[in-house]
This record gives C-alpha cells, structure tokens and sequence, in this order.
C-alpha cells in the first residue's frame, strides 16, 4: 500500500516525501480513508504506531479543501485535545511537517509558560489548534477561543486523559463543541470507562486496531537484571560504559529520584538531564532539544514527563525501577522501536519488585530474557530472604531439578524453553 493509493492530494504527498515516509503504517492505511469520508472513528492505538499522521494527514486534506471553497477569516475547524505539553508539541510538530505545503495554520497551547505569544498566534488566526485541556478551558474563558466552527474534533490518549484525571476538564470543552461535527478518538487501551465516554461523543464510529500491545513489544529486544536497590545505580553506570549505548531514557518512578540519578551521573562524568513535573516547562524542553541532538547521552524521566516522547533513533530504554502499572511498562519500552526500528529495553528488578515484575510478564505474555552476568548481582542472601521460593532456586546456575513447580509462574506466561536458566549467559526468566 503507498500513499497514493489513499488518494491524498500532492501538497502532502510531496510532504511525506520530504519526511521520508515510503509507506503508511497500519493505523494510518485502516484510519486515513474513513477520515476522509467524514466518519467518526475510533481508534486503539498507542504512541509509535503513527498515529498522529493518522489523524493530521487527513485533518489537513479535509480543511484544505474546506479552505478553497470558503475564503473569509480564519476560524479554528478542527482542535485535537492531548493529555500533555510534550505530546502537544509533537502533535504540533506533525502539522508543520505534513501541512508545510498546504497553507493552513495552525498553533499549540498549553500551560506551564506564559499565555502571550499563544494568544498572539491564536489572534492571527489559524485552522487548526493543539491543546492541552486546563489552558484550552483558560484561554476559552477568556474568550481567545471559540469553538463554533470546529469540524473535526480529536481526542487523543483518551486513556492517559482518564490516568491524569482530566476527564471533568475534557467534558467541559467537549460541552461547547458543535453537536455536528467529526469525531476521532484514540485510546491505548480501551477499558469500560474510555468506551462509555467514546460512546457519548461518537457517533456510529468506525472503529480501527493496531498493534496489540504484545506486538509492538516484539520488535524491541528486552533483558532483565536481578539487582539490589543500592546496587542500581552501579550497574546503571557500568551499562553506560558501553558506547554502543548511545542515546538512553531512563526511567523512575519518582521526580525525587529521577533528580538523583542524574546527579550520581554527572558526578562521574556522564552527560545526564532530568524531566519531570516539578521542572518548568523551558527547562523540560530544552532537555528533550538537548536529548534529540545528542548532547546529552541520558535523560531521565518520570513515566508522565515522558508519556508520548518522540526521539527517533532513541537506541535504549532503561527501567530503573519498574513501574507499578504493567502497561506502563509497554509504553516505556515503546519509546525505543519506533516505527518498525529495533530497540533495546533493559529492566532492573529489586527484590521488592517483584510483584511489579510478575504483572508486567503477565500483561506481555512472554518472557523477558534475564542476564545474570553483570558485575551486581543480587546476592544469595537476598535471594534468599526476598525473592519467591522457586525463584531463589531458579537463580543458582545449571539448577535443572528446580524448574518442576510452577507455584510462582506467572499466569498467562508461556515458557520459553524446559531449562532456560542453566548454562547460557541471558537466560529466560521462565520455570517450567
Ligand atoms: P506516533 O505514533 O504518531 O507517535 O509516530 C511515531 C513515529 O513514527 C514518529 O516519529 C513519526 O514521525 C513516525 N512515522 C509516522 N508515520 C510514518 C510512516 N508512514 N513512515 C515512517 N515513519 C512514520
């Protein structure tokens, strides 16, 4: 399937050309022709599928065609909703990048910096606005923005919307939309909560899957290591010294420790930055700018910082703590292996994460390689006392009468071989 076959017109397919893109993705193939016919869609669909361009590509064939049978002033005709700045900004991004030959314009707001240059962009006029929800129900208050004219109405991560408990603030902008419109909804995960919400604002949706998540999984290479707590941040620095290990995200579960790390890193000599929610919000993108050119070999980041960043060539993600929601673990990894590339997602297990660990195998439905050559391994004692039973016994090497029980495998997870501990440098971490 090319581009061409979706019948796009030649403004944006010279500007995919510029980007690069050869072929649409999955997402893009099933969404872009129903979006083109004026329907409401649904979509399960997480960050790395592409499938922002599978909503601004068509976005921008519609009001380019809009735009050549009305002249007047510019009105907004289409707003996409998104959880967080980052996301806004990339969606932004996307806009440029795919409707540089189109004509239309369009601007982002979002809060955390001050409202003047987005009220002056907003007061030149444009035909497409990104926003976050707070400073859209601001800046609509104050009236900058009206929301009469929308056409086409996006609302992205609904799921991570919910997560960020911002779903009173979305009704509110959903309540001043036109009632006729289109509608595209897009969701990760689609539990009963996103689909009763999906069910009041859509209407006859089509809906589109892509990717379940145990998929985009595949393509990224993951390994595991059983450390202590006090030992991660050794075994962190001793991975760095790999130069193959060119561009890392690093992630922690708290704001407190993610401005650790980075110390104990530069401390040694590594080119480390921070981004979480307690930064402001320049200093949170000129860490991401300092990332994505390479000034800066490790960036460590909270799971909500970091939701939807978008680095090509991001060759590895590291969990320095597990996170307590397994699919968040599936949208850390997805960070690394965008776009069909490969990556590399390393996980650090201590022994209080074990629970963490078993609900992530779970959700997954494969095993991750475990590497037990590294200079910090847990030691026997703590194995011992912390780790499950069976697993104390699995950990000691060429152990082949311990895979019997299956007491502590967990549920969904299908082993990958009888003997996966003995022997080899990266083992299985599976029991038969
Ligand atoms: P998204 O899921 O929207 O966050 O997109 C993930 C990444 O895929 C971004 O870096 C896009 O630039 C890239 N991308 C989107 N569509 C395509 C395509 N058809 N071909 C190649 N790369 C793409």
């Amino acid at each position: 399937m090319s581009f061409e076959k979706l019948h796009l017109i030649e403004p944006i397919l010279n500007a995919l050309k510029t980007e690069g893109y050869t072929k649409p993705t999955p997402i893009q193939e099933q969404s872009i022709p129903v979006i083109l016919k004026h329907r409401d869609l649904l979509g399960c669909a997480q960050t790395g599928t592409g499938k922002t361009a599978a909503f601004a590509i068509p976005i921008l064939q519609l009001l380019t065609a809009e735009a050549a049978n009305s002249p007047g002033p510019k009105e907004i005709k289409s707003l996409i909703l998104t959880p967080t700045r980052e996301l806004a900004i990339q969606i932004a991004e996307s806009f440029t990048a795919y409707g540089r030959n189109t004509g239309l314009r369009h601007t982002v707001v979002f809060g955390g910096v001050s409202q003047h240059a987005q009220t002056e962009a907003l007061k030149r006029g444009v035909d497409i606005l990104i926003a976050t929800p707070g400073r859209l129900l601001d800046l609509m208050n104050q009236r900058f923005v009206h929301l009469q004219h929308i056409k086409i109405f996006v609302l992205d991560e609904a799921d991570r919307m919910l997560d960020m408990g911002f779903i009173n603030d979305v009704k509110r902008v959903i309540a001043k939309l036109p009632a006729k419109r289109q509608t595209l909804f897009f969701s990760a995960t689609m539990a009963p909560e996103i689909l009763k919400l999906a069910n009041t604002i859509l209407f006859e949706p089509v809906e589109v899957s892509v990717t379940p998540q145990a998929t985009t999984v595949d393509a990224i290479k993951q390994s595991l290591y059983y450390v202590s707590k006090g030992d991660k941040k050794n075994l962190l620095i001793h991975l760095l010294k790999d130069k193959s290990m060119d561009r890392a995200l690093v992630f922690t579960r708290t704001k407190h420790g993610a401005d650790k790390i980075v110390k104990e890193l530069v401390k040694v000599g590594f080119k480390a930055l921070a981004i979480h929610g307690n930064k402001s919000q320049n200093a949170r993108q000129n860490a991401l700018k300092d990332f994505k050119a390479g000034n800066t070999r490790v960036l460590v980041a909270t799971d909500i910082a970091a939701r939807g960043i978008d680095i090509d060539d991001l060759s590895h993600v590291i969990n320095f703590e597990l996170p307590n929601v397994p699919e968040t673990y599936v949208h850390r990894i997805g960070r690394t292996g965008r776009a069909g590339a490969s990556g590399i997602a390393i996980s650090f297990c201590d022994a209080e994460e074990k629970g963490e660990l078993k609900d992530i195998l779970k959700l997954i439905g494969k095993p991750i390689p475990l590497v037990t050559e590294h200079p910090y391994p847990m030691s026997a004692t703590e194995m011992a006392v912390s780790m499950p039973k069976k697993d104390n016994r699995s950990f000691s090497r060429n152990s082949n009468s311990s895979h019997k029980s299956s007491s502590h495998k967990p549920a969904g997870h299908k082993p990958a071989s009888s003997n996966s501990w003995s022997g080899d440098k990266k083992k299985t971490w599976s029991n038969k």
